[in-house]
């Protein structure tokens, strides 16, 4: 190694899952939605290209689309926190705050990119394990039970899916009032709790939302943060040292648009949930079993078949469904909630598929 590189900061990156383009997949593998989002969001970037505005710097406060967040939660523009997506907004949350020697807390099996920023920031942390139906323990993030400089967890947690309920996060803000809890509700709107009501009773919650699944606007990358005025003053001083102008003037017109047209919002969320629902019956007459999911995808095992080997023959057939070699997890699949024919012809391959292995 030459002697400058013994001065680069060293990280290992966070893996997303892979976006194939071929013509005939089925693309079940990130949790995107597979209804396009609301029509008023292309309007909004046809309106700002048509505009002399492109060769103007945005506004670095993103107002339009913070005033529509805010609108839609009834809380003010102040509480909202705007980013590229909600990776973004965890990557500064993380920085702003959690600053301390003791390690931050979260799931030894929950979204893979808490490790990397953590590793990033030299931020110490320890994984609390999921009990064995992958639920979180609520006493293990307790304060007295494990010292510790913040807590961050999603819910539904991913890739499993399960929800924590709103007395558990409670219980947990409870026992931790000196740091900073985060509650990555990225998936929330399928059918699970905000801990938006939370956030009048405790100063140190920080909720993080984004449009990428619920509102189907993964392309446009914006994730956003809710807490009470302080906390956000102190996301944002740590935002503006770093870029001003994070957000583009196209994704704030189709984001503000998109987060205002609540009735497309809520229709595209039931049609995805109904599939949900639909598709855990059909998995289990195929022979799978998995934890109640909450969100917009299934995480399954087989009774026989190795996920590992359904990955595969799913992928030759240009299914796209995602498996994560790691220890607990590595005999699942997430299989992302698509549209209903999608997952039939998914059902309709398995079927044959695996009555074929179990030969
Ligand atoms: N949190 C969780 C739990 C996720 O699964 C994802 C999606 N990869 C994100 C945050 C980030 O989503 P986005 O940056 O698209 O808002």
């Amino acid at each position: 190694m030459s002697n400058w590189e013994k001065n680069v900061r060293k990280v290992v990156p966070y893996v997303p899952g892979e976006q194939p383009h071929e013509a005939d997949m089925i693309k079940l593998n990130t949790n995107e939605n597979p209804y396009p989002p609301s029509p008023k969001a292309a309007e909004a970037i046809k309106r700002v290209a048509e505009e002399d505005t492109l060769r103007l710097y945005p506004d670095p406060t993103a107002a339009e689309l913070v005033q529509a967040i805010a609108d839609v939660y009834h809380v003010s523009p102040k509480q909202i926190f705007v980013g590229v997506g909600s990776d973004d907004v965890l990557a500064m949350a993380f920085m702003t705050y959690f600053n301390s020697d003791k390690p931050i807390l979260f799931p030894d099996i929950t979204y893979s990119f808490y490790d990397v920023w953590a590793e990033e920031f030299r931020i110490p942390y320890k994984q609390i394990p999921l009990d064995e139906n992958f639920c979180i323990v609520p006493e293990q993030y307790f304060a007295e039970n494990h010292p510790n400089g913040g807590i961050v967890f999603p819910n539904p947690n991913a890739p499993t899916g399960v929800e924590l309920s709103l007395s558990a996060i409670e219980s947990i803000l409870q026992h931790n009032p000196d740091v900073v809890v985060i509650v990555d509700e990225a998936y929330v709107d399928f059918g699970a709790a905000t801990a938006q009501p939370l956030l009048e009773k405790y100063e140190n919650l920080l909720v993080v939302q984004t449009t990428s699944k619920s509102r189907s606007l993964a392309g446009m990358r914006i994730g956003y943060a809710i807490g009470n005025e302080k906390m956000i003053s102190y996301l944002n001083d740590v935002k503006y040292s770093f870029n001003s102008y994070t957000m583009n003037q196209t994704t704030i017109a189709a984001g503000a648009a998109a987060i205002r047209d609540v009735e497309y919002f809520r229709k595209t969320v039931k049609k995805v949930v109904e599939t949900r629902e639909w598709s855990k019956e059909e998995l289990k007459k195929l022979g799978f079993s998995f934890e109640d999911s909450k969100s917009n995808f299934i995480f399954a095992t087989h009774k026989s078949v190795p996920a590992r080997k359904i990955f595969q023959a799913l992928r030759e057939r240009h299914i796209y469904v995602r498996y994560f070699e790691k220890p607990r997890i590595d005999n699942y699949l997430r299989i992302t909630i698509g549209t209903r024919e999608e997952m039939q012809t998914l059902f309709d391959f398995l079927k044959d598929y695996l009555t074929e292995s179990s030969k």
